[in-house]
């Protein structure tokens, strides 16, 4: 189970069945997850930046070999990182795959820089501007975007599956640039034990149920509101318009 796989289970079942299991599902990649992705592939280089540049050649290039925006925005990006001591630093245990079992699951994490003689491990992050607070239906509230995309319950993963491993508590940071025309950087400690141990409890809660509907022992959910089951869901009664929720503000 990878952590975009344990994303995709927890925020639709309908979906993540779909796209894991029966393999009729695609979502779209975004402009932001083409961006964020290229970034960690240029900081990450060699055979990783080979093989995400060779899957997304039309995207990062025009037919005359000219790059498109959006890869010159994520090359400056990575320029930035590159360029800052700290976050160089912070980046420059290079990358890794850690595997273990959590919850009943067998777990496979990438990790951005692993430096375990410097006690830390590192995710790099872009985000649309450092300060970034969007709205999240899980949490129905505005949120940071760390929170919106879930980065506790990663980086509480990792951590726990490091400490299987290594025996040591290592600090979890995010590496965080922003997608602006001059882009911002930023490292975050996410050293929290009471936060981090809150995660993995609600991961190890929501596990049972994962592994069933993933195992076709449970009907898979419908969330309701996602593309997936804006495009596939199909209607099952008539509304009173009455009821009908309306969006928050
Ligand atoms: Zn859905």
């Amino acid at each position: 189970m990878t952590f975009a796989e344990h994303r995709d289970w927890t925020s639709c079942e309908a979906m993540a069945f779909a796209r894991h299991v029966v393999g009729d599902y695609r979502p779209p990649e975004t402009r932001s997850r083409l961006i964020g992705g290229y970034v960690r592939a240029l900081l990450a280089g060699g055979a990783a930046l080979e093989a995400f540049v060779a899957a997304r050649a039309a995207a990062l290039r025009t037919r005359a070999g000219k790059p498109r925006a959006a890869a010159v925005r994520a090359e400056a990006m990575a320029a930035v990182l590159r360029s800052d001591p700290l976050c160089a630093s912070r980046l420059a245990g290079g990358g890794a795959v850690v595997r273990g079992a959590f919850g009943g699951l067998d777990w496979e994490l990438s990790v951005d820089s692993l430096d375990v003689g410097s006690g830390f491990f590192a995710d790099v992050v872009s985000s649309r501007a450092l300060d970034h607070w969007a709205w999240s239906p899980a949490h129905r509230a505005r949120v940071p975007f760390w929170e919106l995309h879930g980065y506790w319950t990663r980086l509480a993963l990792t951590s726990h599956l490091l400490r299987q491993r290594t025996g040591m508590e290592l600090e979890p940071l995010l590496v965080v640039v922003s997608d602006e025309p001059v882009p911002g950087k930023l490292v975050l400690s996410f050293a929290n034990p009471a936060r981090l141990a809150c995660e993995l409890a609600v991961v190890r809660a929501l596990s049972p149920r994962v592994a069933a509907v993933k195992a076709g022992k449970l009907p898979p959910a419908y969330c309701g509101v996602c593309d997936y089951c804006k495009q596939r869901r199909p209607l099952e009664r008539v509304h009173p318009a009455s009821s009908h929720p309306v969006a928050a503000a």
